[in-house]
């Protein structure tokens, strides 16, 4: 399970985006990098493809570290650091360091 999920809203710590906020559209474990909606946004030139498609210069978010951002706790708001949480059943969620709440 990782510790950060799409959908997550997370703070990037440390970097030059150090203090943005923004959601987690994309988590590349194999890499340990998530991409986040707004953040981290590169230039892309691109070309021109066919007839109907011109070329022209586009803004496109590009994977950070996992470890630049902690995720924000969907129950206290507060960027926390994530534990895990082992119910009756056997059943595993994420936990928040903080308040100690439970969530997916
Ligand atoms: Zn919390």
């Amino acid at each position: 399970m990782a510790k950060v999920k799409s959908g997550d809203t997370v703070l990037i710590t440390n970097g030059r985006e150090k203090g943005k906020q923004g959601k987690v559209s994309r988590v590349i474990p194999k890499e340990q990098r998530i991409v986040v909606e707004g953040v981290n946004l590169v230039r892309r030139h691109t070309k021109p493809r066919g007839q109907a498609r011109r070329g022209g210069i586009i803004d496109k978010e590009a994977p950070l570290h996992i470890s630049n951002a902690m995720v924000i706790c969907p129950n206290c708001g507060r960027p926390t650091r994530i534990g895990y949480f082992i119910d009756d059943q056997g059943r595993k969620s994420r936990q928040c360091k903080k308040c100690e709440g439970v969530f997916d």
